[in-house]
């Protein structure tokens, strides 16, 4: 959390409240939120653009881009009082943005723009662009591959967007065991993984995404998801198509939600 769908909700909200708008001056008051920067640069002019690869955040300058990535429970706030998990604050002409970061697993990270494609492009395609010959790679590497489909499919260099939610909700819509190998599996079982992948992300964004019962994730307007209400797997105990009891295990630490009937095992 936040994944794909989060942060593209983030997107809408924030892009016509500071686009246009000019970055007067910021702070980031908190080590490990600034970890990636060797400079800060100042006088970063308008605001021209905010765009999303995965599930990083980029607003873009005239020079320069800064990079939000909201890790486990980073949150972008507008005009929103600080507190005491606020680690930067960027006051625009009219509005300002805060970042808070309970866990601090997020980061905000400066890049030219010159360098910036090369950074973005250590991040794997975005889920819902992926071209024929994206996905052509991804089936290649997955050949290789000798983790388990739910962690192939979190490594965000191989295809980013996904996190844990919505890689439960993938593979019961596409009938394939969380722990199945990745190289066993087939171009029917890719052609499903894609097309579920994008099915499941563009309805949580109509959505505005998941608030868990942890309320952590809400909106830069302070309006909350609704997208939990739609959720098939995750945090369930019945499957709604068979109504066989969901089992729960842990892949990695990682809670996956599974109906043994209707998902099966690739090994
Ligand atoms: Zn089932």
């Amino acid at each position: 959390m936040p994944e794909l769908p989060e942060v593209e909700s983030i997107k809408k909200i924030v892009s016509p409240v500071f686009i246009g708008q000019k970055l007067n001056k910021y702070s980031i008051n908190d080590e490990r939120t600034n970890r990636f920067n060797s400079e800060n640069p100042k006088n970063l002019g308008i605001l021209l653009g905010v765009f999303r690869k995965g599930k990083v955040l980029d607003f873009t300058f005239k020079d320069y881009s800064i990079l939000f990535h909201l890790g486990m429970s980073g949150r972008i706030d507008i005009n929103s009082k600080i507190n005491k998990h606020t680690r930067a604050e960027f006051k625009f002409t009219k509005d300002y943005l805060v970042f808070d970061d309970i866990r601090k697993f997020g980061y905000i990270k400066f890049v030219s723009n010159q360098l910036k494609n090369n950074h973005l492009q250590m991040i794997g395609p975005d889920i819902l662009e992926l071209s024929i010959e994206n996905k052509r790679n991804i089936l290649q590497k997955g050949k290789k591959s000798k983790v388990t489909i739910k962690n192939f499919l979190l490594n965000q260099k191989n295809m980013s967007g996904l996190g844990n939610i919505y890689v439960n909700e993938v593979l019961y819509k596409a009938k394939i065991h969380p722990i199945s190998s990745t190289e066993k599996l087939n171009k029917n079982h890719w052609k499903e993984i894609f097309l579920y992948s994008k099915k499941v992300l563009n309805s949580a964004i109509k959505n505005n995404g998941t608030t868990l019962d942890d309320m952590t994730y809400f909106l830069p307007n302070g309006s909350y998801g609704s997208n939990q209400n739609f959720l098939n797997i995750y945090n369930k105990n019945n499957c709604n198509k068979c109504k066989n009891k969901i089992d729960k295990l842990y892949i990695d630490n990682r809670a996956s939600y599974v109906c043994k009937k209707c998902q099966f095992l690739v090994n």
